[in-house]
């Protein structure tokens, strides 16, 4: 008799197979949680495998040679993403991310996308389809990702000296390489683009400042996000997070800038304006300024398990229910009733001192559901 073999990988997070209502009831488009927050944005985790090795996010001494990634038939195909995106789109979403690990890895990404492209949300309308990356294939990507019909690119830089950068991605890549991926992205015509600046004290802050100059006047929106508690792996601390208020005042000591209005509600990133005319940038403090009374972000993990908050311990094994047999109506009902059940709100609870402890060695990792 043949041996089963349990891949590691799928033990690693826990999920529980969602129940399915006795009734199915059809999406509205409309759905609100227990919180009353609308589902209005997916991130879509296609690959756990990266490039880099960035120490706040996949460092080294855990993500070695002998780590086990997902194997390839534990991730979900092309067809199974896009069956969900177009349950989800039903259910009013209608912003889908894709990230991992690092997206450009996962083969053939950009026919994914032109499947994404044509599915409609709960208002008939095409969905805005974004991707996160770390810049390092861009170059060779971007092309082909904006024929596809990807909107817009998010790329991650947190250094512009070329040690620093070396040294934070901890594979020893150029940044030349990444400036070089960003001007092919703007040339493709995949804007406006943003640049993602994770900042930690001691590590890059310093090189705020000469980010802002960088992108200053290009119409790339460069936004600093607060180094966070994600997963269980990096060996966070809080006096490694530079508050978004102090890099603020730090960047007022060189140029005047003003808060602008949110685009949408939920959006993640405060926005600021240089009065000269110079552009935006974005402030993204998800820990000194919790942000989930808004939160209206879903989370798809490379293998299909659902997560309702970036500091989630469980998961929900939708792959189960796509190669169980069931069908779209059982899906979607399945996806309402989840969301309606969510009361997730971490980073608010940590701000206030009632962030749960037990369960942070269990947290997910970022480079498996996204940021
Ligand atoms: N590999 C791609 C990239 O780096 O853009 C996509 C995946 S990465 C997990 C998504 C985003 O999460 C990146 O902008 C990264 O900088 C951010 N990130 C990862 N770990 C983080 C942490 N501990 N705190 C804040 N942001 C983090
Ligand atoms: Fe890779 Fe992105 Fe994580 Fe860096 S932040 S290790 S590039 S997934
Ligand atoms: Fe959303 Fe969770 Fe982050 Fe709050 S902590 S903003 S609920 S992902």
């Amino acid at each position: 008799m043949g041996e089963t073999i349990i891949p590691l990988a799928d033990l690693r997070y826990h999920a529980a197979v969602p129940a399915i209502p006795a009734r199915l009831e059809a999406p509205t488009g409309t759905l609100r949680d227990r919180l009353r927050r609308p589902l209005r944005d997916l991130r879509i985790s296609v690959t756990d495998r990266c490039n880099f090795r960035c120490s706040y996010c996949m460092p080294k001494a855990v993500f070695d040679r002998d780590y086990q990634f997902l194997p390839q038939k534990s991730l979900l195909d092309f067809e199974e993403i896009t069956r969900l995106a177009r349950l989800f789109g039903a259910h009013g979403v209608h912003k889908l991310r894709l990230t991992g690990g690092e997206p450009l890895l996962r083969k053939g990404i950009e026919h994914l996308v032109a499947m994404l492209a044509e599915v409609r949300g709960a208002d008939g309308q095409p969905l805005d389809i974004t991707l996160t990356t770390n810049g390092s294939l861009l170059a060779r990507k971007a092309h082909a990702l904006k024929a596809a019909g990807l909107s817009r690119v998010t790329v991650s830089l947190d250094a512009l000296d070329d040690g620093i950068f070396r040294t934070m991605n901890d594979v020893d890549f150029p940044v030349a390489d990444v400036l070089a991926g960003i001007e092919a992205a703007q040339a493709a015509g995949l804007a406006p683009l943003k640049v993602n600046m994770v900042v930690q004290r001691g590590v890059n802050d310093h090189e705020a400042v000469t980010m802002a100059r960088r992108f200053r006047g290009t119409g790339i929106v460069l936004r600093f996000i607060e180094y966070m508690d994600v997963g269980a792996t990096n060996g966070w601390r809080m006096d490694q997070v530079l508050p978004s208020a102090e890099l603020l005042r730090r960047l007022q000591a060189h140029w005047a800038l003003e808060p602008l209005q949110p685009n949408a509600n939920g959006e993640t990133a405060e926005r600021w304006r240089y009065r000269d005319g110079g552009g935006e940038i974005g402030l993204i403090s998800s820990v000194t300024q919790a942000f989930c009374r808004d939160c209206n972000r879903a989370r798809l993990s490379t293998e299909g398990k659902l997560f309702m908050c970036l500091f989630a311990t469980q998961g929900h094994d939708l792959r189960a229910l796509l190669r169980g047999g069931r069908s779209d109506d059982e899906i979607s009902a399945a996806l309402g009733a989840l969301w309606a059940q969510r009361d997730d709100r971490y980073s608010e609870l940590r701000s206030s001192g009632r962030a749960p402890h037990d369960g942070a060695e269990r947290r997910v990792e970022m480079h498996y559901i996204g940021g």
